[in-house]
């Protein structure tokens, strides 16, 4: 059999195609489940919504590049606005569009999931191959020192100045330039994500990648072929086009943790579980001046982190505390977080080049959930608990001491109204950050949680080997089956569980 990416908006296809496995999504989870059920001799067709883009197709134009390579043009956000909901649509998912750092799923949190949700099998000797498997295909390695940026090595400075714990983090890029623009893919194709690792390795192995088709809805849960209706797309993505039904004796259900939820949820699938316990992984943002040009734009935006605060896994949560990152943006995306508009706004934006920034992540327990209106509008709901926000305050005041430490004239926290800090004096200031609704630009990344593993579908969407509760043969390989959060980054992780679910499939015969 002969791989092919197919482009749904042009290519010439037929109605209807009968497959042995159907998976919806080409991103960390999909990709790695169709190179090993397609090298394990399963004819496997693989439907993505996005586009194929890259080297100079991406172009690094904000506009363009948040419109195409993100989900909802890069504005999808949970439904009370608070907090902005960040996802890849494009063939190869997330991995084209993230900031390539690479952190594994730790033995404290499988522990963790062993004795806290009873995934005995997700032992760390069973998973070790695999998480091996993972990051050798990432390519992991950890930039040279000449590859910090001014950005990471001011948060390094600071934190190393009042003797805090950090790490410059291991990740994907091989050959990196430093031209800064990861975040809307990078025009040289330096990163091994899925588009240049799983996928051609799958297609090798005779997978098929339909781009621009949309999987809408899915029947037969519990017959021997299952059918999935898609539409195709127009060139672009934005409007729905002919039909395309799929027949297929397994659905891999990989098109992340919102999108599989919802597309469970759309078809009337699974049990009370699917769209709970949504984990998003909130950031907050910090900004700190510095009288020297930082310029954060150039070169690789995300190396360094403040480990410090990080705690390897609580006995009721897994990993836990929160941990900093340094982080840049392009024009664009800077420009909508800064708390400012019209002339003051424009005034602040002509510093861009003396900024410097971080994001703070702190993991939470699955207060969130995805729902499917009748309408079908899709609804995140989220609310940071009272706990949270003492944590988030806490990772501001640690990221604000680290900047004043490293020489800053200014931190500043975008919130409205927005906190402007010049001295540890000012950090009392921190405590009046209310983190109501919609009141900081709060960002995820890391959506996890929402068809949870379990081996009781009492507690959980679906068993151990990803299998949907109440389906015969729909399963989800992605980050909907954590329990808890799997590592303060998702690529590795997924990549990991994927390759293990695929391996227990191949081997039960599926
Ligand atoms: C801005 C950003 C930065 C990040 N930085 C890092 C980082 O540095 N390190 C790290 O480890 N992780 C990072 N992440 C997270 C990581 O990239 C993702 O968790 C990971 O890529 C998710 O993999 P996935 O396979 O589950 O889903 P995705 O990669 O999201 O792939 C799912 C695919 O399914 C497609 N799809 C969805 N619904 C449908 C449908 N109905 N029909 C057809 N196709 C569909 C989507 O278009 C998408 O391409 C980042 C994420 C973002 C957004
Ligand atoms: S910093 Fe490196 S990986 Fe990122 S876009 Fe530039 S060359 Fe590519």
């Amino acid at each position: 059999m002969t791989g092919a990416i197919i482009d749904g908006s042009k290519d010439p296809l037929p109605d209807a195609l009968t497959v042995d496995v159907c998976i919806i999504g080409s991103g960390c989870g999909g990709a790695t489940a169709a190179w090993d059920l397609a090298k394990g001799g399963r004819e496997v067709l693989v439907l993505e919504e996005g586009g194929d883009y890259t080297g100079p197709r991406l172009t690094q134009r904000d506009g363009e590049m948040y419109d195409q390579l993100y989900m909802d043009r890069g504005g999808r956000s949970t439904t009370d606005l608070s907090i902005s909901v960040l996802q890849g649509r494009v063939l190869g998912g997330g991995g084209v569009i993230n900031a390539s750092d690479v952190v594994s799923i730790s033995d404290d949190v499988l522990v963790h999931w062993q004795k806290q949700h009873g995934l005995t099998d997700f032992s760390p000797a069973q998973l070790a191959p695999f998480r091996d498997q993972a990051l050798a295909e990432l390519h992991t390695n950890v930039p040279a020192e000449g590859q910090l940026n001014a950005n990471n090595r001011l948060l390094r400075q600071g934190t190393q100045k009042l003797g805090w714990a950090g790490e410059v983090m291991h990740h994907n890029r091989v050959g990196c330039a430093g031209i800064g623009t990861c975040l809307i893919g990078c025009p040289l194709d330096r990163k091994k994500n899925p588009r240049f690792v799983a996928i051609p390795a799958a297609l090798e192995s005779g997978a098929r990648f339909l781009t621009r088709v949309r999987a809408v809805r899915i029947e037969g849960a519990t017959s021997e072929l299952k059918t999935v209706h898609a539409r195709r797309l127009d060139a672009k993505g934005y409007r729905e086009g002919a039909p395309l039904t799929i027949r297929a004796r397994h659905v891999i259900l990989a098109a992340n943790a919102i999108a599989s939820a919802q597309l469970l949820l759309r078809s009337g699938l699974g049990n009370e579980h699917v769209g709970r316990h949504l984990m998003l992984q909130p950031q907050q943002p910090v900004v700190a001046i510095f009288d020297e040009e930082v310029r954060f734009f150039r070169g690789i935006p995300q190396s360094y982190a403040v480990t410090q605060f990080e705690e390897p896994a609580t006995a009721d949560r897994g990993w836990w505390g929160f941990r900093i990152e340094a982080i840049s943006g392009t024009p664009g995306i800077v420009a909508s977080l800064i708390p400012e508009v019209g002339e003051v706004g424009t005034k602040l934006m002509t510093g861009y080049p003396h900024f410097a920034a971080s994001l703070l992540l702190t993991p939470d327990h699955g207060q969130g959930r995805v729902k499917v209106e009748s309408s079908g509008r899709l609804r995140i709901e989220y609310a940071l608990d009272d706990e949270q926000r003492t944590r988030i305050r806490a990772a501001i005041v640690a990221t604000s001491k680290i900047y004043l430490a490293a020489g800053a004239r200014q931190v500043v926290v975008p919130v409205s109204v927005p906190v402007r800090m010049s001295s540890e004096a000012d950090l009392a200031l921190i405590a009046g950050i209310s983190l109501a609704p919609a009141t900081s630009p709060l960002m995820s990344a890391h959506q996890m949680g929402t068809v949870r593993f379990s081996p009781n579908a009492k507690d959980g969407g679906a068993d151990p080997d990803g299998l949907v509760y109440g389906t015969r043969g729909i399963y989800v390989f992605d980050s909907s089956g954590f329990p808890t959060s799997a590592s303060s980054h998702t690529m590795a992780p997924i990549i990991t569980v994927s390759h293990y679910l695929s391996q227990k499939l191949l081997a039960r015969g599926g």
